[in-house]
């Protein structure tokens, strides 16, 4: 076939257009994807960081510790706290005047650094856990994935703390002389057969924390299990093994 030149036809620049209008619509739904995934992990991980500096300050500070002194160490040690987030979001630590162990971060986009915030309330959270499960009878392990009881009561904690329901696990377990509370990273779109990490707080059965405050990292494989005829993911407690 002959050219009539070395342009394009009209036809042809329709087509190319619509393909790369085609290729477009494809790509950036991937691209603003990722993007905000990676945000998310830089922001938290960036929180991590700020909230063991507030842990530090805590435990070994000089000055007594309240809000300015956190943001004080963090600003000394990470930079101004509006560089913490990439997206812009602002990230902010609490301490509360009322109680100030109960410190929390957390970014107004993003939400907190879930699985260390929680560990400051593993007590209320295994409070909560005898006085609506244990004191009713129930026994074993109680899961945040399960489909009952579980899931009300993950919703009830990440109200209460401001924490994001999708961010975080947590398991409890009655044993003969105490309770362990396991926290840990959301495992319900995982698979079973996968290792999970997160920090688990003993308790005696007085519910007195036994260890340090800050808990022991662990890490431990998921399972399946039905649950009134849900599947479930649960933390396999029988898989954990303690890091030093
Ligand atoms: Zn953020």
């Amino acid at each position: 076939m002959k050219r009539r030149n070395k342009g394009f036809t009209l036809i042809e620049l329709i087509v190319v257009v619509a393909i790369l209008v085609l290729l477009m619509l494809m790509l950036v739904p991937q691209l603003t994807g990722f993007t905000e995934t990676a945000a998310d992990t830089v922001c938290h991980a960036n929180q991590l960081n700020a909230y063991k500096i507030m842990v530090l300050e805590y435990t070994l500070g000089k000055e007594s510790f309240d809000q300015e002194a956190a943001e004080k160490a963090i600003i000394e040690k990470l930079g101004p706290l509006e560089k913490l987030c990439p997206s812009g979001g602002e990230v902010k630590p609490n301490v509360p005047d009322s109680d100030t162990s109960k410190f929390t971060i957390s970014c107004k986009i993003h939400g907190g650094a879930e699985q260390e915030i929680l560990g400051n309330y593993s007590k209320d959270m295994l409070e909560m856990a005898i006085h609506d499960f244990y004191d009713k009878g129930k026994i074993g392990q109680l899961d945040s994935t399960g489909p009952n009881f579980g899931m009300k009561f993950k919703k009830t904690i990440a109200d209460k703390y401001g924490l994001n329901v999708d961010n975080f696990d947590f398991a409890v377990v009655k044993k003969s002389n105490g309770y362990s509370v396991y926290i840990f990273d959301a495992i319900v779109n995982r698979k079973p057969g996968e290792v999970v990490s997160g920090k688990v707080y003993e308790y005696d059965n007085q519910e007195v924390l036994i260890g340090s405050s800050e808990g022991q990292s662990f890490t431990g494989e998921i399972s399946s299990k039905p649950v009134d005829k849900v599947q479930i993911n649960y933390l396999n407690v029988g898989s954990v093994k303690l890091q030093k």
